[in-house]
């Protein structure tokens, strides 16, 4: 067994702590990574919360890991030591179902393996990136374009990824309108992915407060979903909504906002079910649908656009001892865009 020094929350309740975790001996298939940057994605919060489900403390948080190859198994093609590669949220799924197989190991029928809370290949819970390294199958390992910061790049791995690909999915490019809900760590990659397709997109945010930002960042409007015209002067605009919001919303407001044919994704997850009105959905040949973070070779897909665009998340770079307070900013919708945590500090 190898050990790694790392930040673990043990209860629903009770402030993530130092900790020090087990990692898996490496395999032949394996690759040993010595973690560099970490993003803190809400995701991690509602599960070190149980906010969705009993977490299975003790439990690491962090999938959006990037760092150098430290050792690889006898049988490893792909990756030497010294690379510097990523893992996301996914690190293991059946290969063998027809998702799978077509690539989507997201939606891998058997349930894939996540980075951290699901059953490891050892039989043991997985734990995730807030910690000095992580043993992962090659398969699951991405390459990180040398061009790319370090620190920029680990939020495209689950922020990016989970954007990118409803954004391929449902075909934004030159002449679609796309409207980005909440502009986080999701919504701020976003709005640039979407900007660098081709769309005209447009910011739906709480407040006016990071409209300059928003701008900044490829956005050709941007609108306070508090102000009551904003909803009647939308009406009908979009093709697409990608809505990042895990608070409840009012779903039917958003839905009033499509075109004929549009679709209102969540990718977002609020805890309770939503009241949607047929009539919103018929009025409009409209759609409401949900999307989860991306397939293996998608993440690469999309690394490589970003890299060939420059683009990146923009990130606040902290030390794993502020891993609390950054989760009380980002509750508060308090961060531009992403915190990151720098690994080197739980050495
Ligand atoms: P985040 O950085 O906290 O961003 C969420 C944004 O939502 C906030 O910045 C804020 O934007 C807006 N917001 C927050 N509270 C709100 C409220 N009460 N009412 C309306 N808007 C509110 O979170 P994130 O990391 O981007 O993640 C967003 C959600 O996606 C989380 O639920 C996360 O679990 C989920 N997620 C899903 C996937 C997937 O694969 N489907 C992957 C990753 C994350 P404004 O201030 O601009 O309004
Ligand atoms: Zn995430
Ligand atoms: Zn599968």
């Amino acid at each position: 067994m190898l050990t790694a020094n790392a930040y673990a929350a043990t209860s629903a309740t009770a402030p993530l702590t130092r900790s020090t975790i087990e990692r898996r001996e490496v395999g032949p298939h394996d690759v040993l990574i010595d973690i560099e940057y970490c993003g803190v994605c809400h995701s991690d919060i509602h599960t070190a919360r149980s906010d969705w489900r009993p977490a299975p403390y003790p439990i690491t948080p962090g999938h959006e890991i990037v760092g150098t190859v430290a050792g690889v198994g006898s049988a490893v093609t792909r990756y030497a030591v010294g690379d510097r590669v990523g893992v996301g949220c996914l690190v293991d799924s059946c290969r063998e179902c027809e998702p799978c197989r077509r690539g989507e190991e997201q939606y891998c029928a058997m349930g894939n393996t996540q980075t951290y809370g699901s059953i490891g290949a050892d039989g043991r819970v997985t734990q995730g990136g807030y910690s000095t390294r992580i043993v992962v199958t090659e398969d699951f390992v991405l390459k990180i374009p040398a061009s790319l910061a370090p620190a920029a790049v680990a939020p495209l791995l689950c922020a990016g990824i989970t954007v990118y690909s409803p954004l391929r999915h449902w075909g934004a490019g030159p002449g679609t309108r796309v409207a980005v809900v909440g502009l986080g760590g999701l919504g701020h990659m976003a709005v640039q992915l979407a900007q660098a397709m081709g769309s005209d997109v447009t910011v739906l945010s709480q407040s006016l407060k990071k409209r300059e930002d928003g701008l900044r960042l490829g956005a050709a409007s941007y609108h306070a979903t508090s102000a009551p015209e904003t909803f009647s002067a939308l009406a009908g605009s979009f093709n697409l909504i990608i809505n990042t919001v895990s608070a409840q919303l009012d779903i039917n407001a958003y839905l009033s906002l499509l075109a004929v044919d549009g679709t209102l994704v969540n990718v977002g997850v609020p805890v309770g079910p939503l009241s949607v009105s047929v009539f919103q959905l018929v009025r409009g040949r409209r759609s409401l649908a949900g999307s989860v973070i991306g397939g293996i070779a998608q993440h690469q897909e999309m690394l490589d656009f970003c890299a060939e665009r420059g683009l990146g998340a923009e990130v606040e770079v902290i030390s794993a001892d502020q891993i609390n307070q950054a989760y009380e900013r980002v509750l508060a919708s308090d961060v531009r865009f992403r915190f990151v945590i720098d690994i080197s500090t739980l050495a």
